[in-house]
Parts: structure tokens; sequence; C-alpha cells
């Protein structure tokens, strides 16, 4: 008999019952816009910062619209002008380059390893050509944060990290978004917490974050951000900082606060899926797992194998055989993107020169999300479906 498997790939939980009332509330009040407040009143936004605050160990945070949205203001916070290179991976999602190009300035990309992490030796050589790194820890793999920090102290580069897929994930006991001088994360319905669109930025730094302020679209109601530097450092930035509005609400927040309180105990239900897709499909020949490093607390909210060096047409094969069995893999190393877009000669607003060696990984990446509405059985499962289709591919190959 061969088994299928029925779930949806792109099916995530319900939003929890106290999230559904916080945001029945708020709607029942009208006041959904974040500076709306009853005398008094501090308001779901302004709380939802200081909640995430804590959570990072950030002095500041900004709610505001999307991840995108935090990355572009992180850029026009440090003053990135049009014409600026920014360095950022070239295995990314397009929202990464897109941030950077929303700006006007031009992304370099550097090249990805085997191990789905930024290659720390094509940085080194590329660092003079810009000021900033745009770092993105994409589909939650952190590269050695250590050699990382260290590159930046000797190159003075200033770093921005996109965590997007890692939202409660750490390095050497630091949460993810903390080591670069700005953390931004996603709150759109396929990350980490889900209130359809939304995203913030944290750092510890008072003009950063007061220009974050009034570019999001402050109209000087600054005072009433759950976390907000000193008076007097608004006043230095007020007048020259642009308002490029893109706030979080009321409503959203309503909604993200209950799933906050729930991250860590969500991120080991996805660590618990993770590893049961990884022990299934440990050994399977001519598929490469991504060993991760010991100082690495990932959040498996999906998983990426490589068919390293085959051909296009044996991993398009892969994933054919697999779709009819109920199982959706995204081939990232597709030339063409379907539903996504992950690979630098993909964007071509931004031309960049050709990676050999990360073209020979990219080519090869296949991934697969893991919603939490997956059983431990649907993981197992869906793991022998795999396994089974990538053998039978290989098999043929070798024959
Ligand atoms: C989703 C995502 C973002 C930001 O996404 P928004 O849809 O703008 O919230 C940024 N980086 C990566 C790698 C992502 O997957």
């Amino acid at each position: 008999m061969t088994e299928t498997f029925k779930g949806s790939f792109t099916q995530q939980e319900p939003i929890p019952e106290d999230g559904i009332a916080a945001a029945l509330e708020v709607m029942r009040s009208g006041r959904l816009h974040r500076y709306n407040l009853a005398a008094g009143e501090t308001g779901e936004t302004a709380l939802l910062e200081r909640e995430f605050a804590a959570y990072t160990g950030a002095r500041y945070a900004l709610a505001v619209a999307s991840g995108g949205y935090a990355m572009a203001t992180a850029l026009r916070a440090l003053g990135v002008k049009p014409g600026d290179r920014v360095l950022t991976n070239a295995f990314t999602l397009a929202p990464v380059p897109g941030a950077i190009a929303s700006v006007g300035a031009v992304p370099v990309f550097v090249g990805v390893t085997e191990d789905l992490v930024v290659d720390l030796d094509d940085l080194a050589e590329k660092a003079g050509e810009a000021s900033v790194l745009l770092l993105s820890h994409m589909r939650g793999h952190i590269c050695d944060m250590d050699r990382l920090m260290a590159l930046r102290e000797a190159r003075g580069l200033t770093v921005i990290e996109d965590c997007a897929h890692t939202m409660g994930a750490s390095w050497r006991g630091t949460p993810s978004g903390r080591h670069g001088l700005i953390g931004c994360y996603s709150t759109q319905t396929y990350k980490h917490m889900n209130s359809g669109e939304g995203g913030f930025l944290v750092t510890d730094d008072d003009e950063v974050m007061a220009r974050a302020v009034i570019l999001s679209g402050s109209y000087m109601l600054y005072g009433r951000h759950g976390t907000r530097p000193p008076e007097e450092v608004f006043a230095r930035v007020k007048y020259e900082t642009p308002n490029v509005s893109g706030r979080m609400d009321n409503l959203r927040a309503a909604i993200l606060r209950p799933q906050l309180a729930r991250l860590d105990a969500q991120c080991v239900a996805w660590n618990d899926r993770y590893r049961t897709v990884e022990d299934g499909l440990r050994g399977t020949p001519g598929l490469r797992l991504v060993e991760r490093p010991e100082p690495e607390r990932y959040v498996g909210s999906s998983i990426q194998f490589l068919l390293l060096d085959w051909s296009d047409g044996a991993i398009a094969e892969v994933i054919d055989r697999c779709l009819v069995r109920g199982v959706e893999l995204k081939w990232f190393g597709g030339a063409e993107p379907t539903g996504f877009t992950s690979r630098y000669d993909s964007w071509r607003y931004a031309p960049g020169e050709r990676m050999p060696k990360s073209d020979r990984v990219l080519k090869g990446i296949v991934d697969m999300r893991l919603p939490l509405t997956f059983s431990l059985d649907d993981c197992a499962l869906i793991a022998r479906i795999i396994r089974a289709e990538v053998g039978a591919v290989w098999q043929e190959q070798a024959a």
C-alpha cells in the first residue's frame, strides 16, 4: 500500500481564544488606532512593545506593519541613502533585497554555504564594499555569530538582523536579533506569531529607535510608545525624520500578546516536529541534511535538505512524486520561482556577479514547512514518503 498525506502545508493553528477575546474587546472599543487611547489607557500596541522588548532583552521595541517594513525602517533609521550599497544574503526571501531597493540602495549579495548560512569567507572579501550588512537568518539557519561579530568589529560593519524565521531562537544564549544593532521580525501568518501582517524592530540604540518611531508614523505622539528613548533624543531627530507610515494597530497587537506568552512552548512543539522529520530522513542516500551547530538554538518551523549535484530533471521528479503523495516541497533552487523567490538571480533589479559555489548549493535546496497543525505521526509519515521517493529517483539515476 502506498501511503499518502492528507494535511495542508499552509494551515496554521487558530488564534488562541484569549487572543480572539482581546480582539473583540478592541473592536467593541472602536479604538483600533494605536494612538487612540482612553484616559489612562496604555493600549494593546504599547503593551505588546513592552512585552516584546522584555522577551528579547532589548531596551526598545517598535511594532510595525510588516517584517519588510521593519527592515526598510532600520535602513532609513541608519541613514542609508539612494545609491548606497548594502550587503545581504544571496539566499533569502524577496522582501530582504526588496527592503534595500525600497530606499534606493543597492544589494550586494553574499554567498551561501552547504549549511545554508551566509558564507563568511565571501563576506570578508566583500565587507569593504558597504558599511551595512542586512543579515538574513533565512529559514532559521544562524551562521557562526561569534565569527560574524569579530568580522563586524574588524571591518566596522553595522549589522541589521532579519529574524523572520528566528523569533524565539538564540546563539550561545543570546536571542536572535540581539547581536546586531537592530533586529527585525515578522508576524505575518507563516512566521512564529500570526497577526496576518505585522512586524517588530528592536534595538538598544536611542537614536535609531527615536528615528524609527518617527519614521513609522508617530505624528509626534511618540510619548504613547511602550518603550521609548528620552525626550531629548526625539528633540534632536523629530524635525529631520520623515513620516513613512507603517504602524501596527491595536487589533493585531491584541491577537499577538497571548501568542507571545506561548511562543517558547510553540518553539518546543516546532522542534519536536523538525526532529521527527529529520530522524525519518537521516541516512537517505543522495539526501544531505543540514547539521545544526551546537551553539544554535533554532526554531524548526520549516526544514530544508539538499539534493546536491542532482540534475534539474531528477530534483523536479522528486518534487512531483512527493506532491502526488500529498507532500508539498518547495524547490528553492528551481530556475523559475513559484510562490516564493529566494535566490539572488531572481532579483534582476539588483544584478550581481555569478557565484558558482553558491549556485551549486542553491540549485539543490528543497524546503518544507512544518505547521503546528501537523502531528508527530504526520511528520513521521511525511518523512517516510520523502525517503521513499528520493530513494526511488536516486536508484533510477544510478541504473
Ligand atoms: C517573511 C520574511 C520576511 C518579512 O516578511 P513580511 O511578509 O514583510 O512580514 C523577511 N525575511 C524573510 C527571510 C522572510 O521569510
